[in-house]
């Protein structure tokens, strides 16, 4: 069973995989876990030099991910149950990066559209929200938190930046393994 599992797994490094959203606790507890064989919390915590509250932390969120799973057991011995953990095959989780990054991009095409079908304004706080140009007539063109008179804002900036981050997504997960 073993070797149907790991046939299917592509090598890709899972940080390129997972993207940023872990810290650096789950990269810790990522490189102690294995696709074929299991291991306890504390024998990763062992290993890794970590509390095994900071462990488990790490686990399920790689088992939220769907980047590892666990079976449990009974210990003979003690007779309470434990978890042994191991990494699901690579490829699933390409499969459900590339659903997120679809999802992102998608969200980025939508942002793009807005900022080029609308004309900005803002009062120059940092804290004020940015105001379409409906808006600002209604509000006679100042701010409707801090009333400062608004200014048109040059969105040529943040059209580029959309632009280059929807087509490298693009790009990324055209790159990734069917
Ligand atoms: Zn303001």
């Amino acid at each position: 069973m073993a070797s149907s599992v790991k046939n299917e797994t592509v090598s890709v490094p899972y940080e390129t995989i997972i993207g940023e959203d872990f810290d650096e606790d789950t990269f810790r507890v990522l490189r102690h876990l294995s696709v074929d064989s299991e291991s306890t919390d504390e024998e990763i915590a062992s290993k890794a030099n970590m509390s095994v509250n900071c462990v488990r932390r790490a686990l399920y969120k790689l088992y939220d991910t769907r980047i590892a799973t666990y079976r449990r057991v009974r210990d003979t011995k003690t007779s309470y149950f434990v978890h042994l953990w191991k990494l699901l095959p690579v490829k699933s989780n390409i499969q459900t990066y590339k659903k997120k990054a679809k999802f992102v991009i998608e969200k980025l095409k939508q942002r793009l559209e807005f900022e080029r079908k609308n004309v900005f304004y803002h009062c120059g706080n940092k804290d004020c929200p940015y105001i379409t140009f409906d808006e600002a007539v209604e509000s006679r063109f100042k701010c409707p938190v801090c009333s400062t008179p608004l200014q048109y804002v040059n969105n040529e900036k943040a059209i580029e930046f959309l632009s280059r981050k929807i087509d490298e997504l693009k790009e990324e997960v055209e790159n990734l393994p069917p």
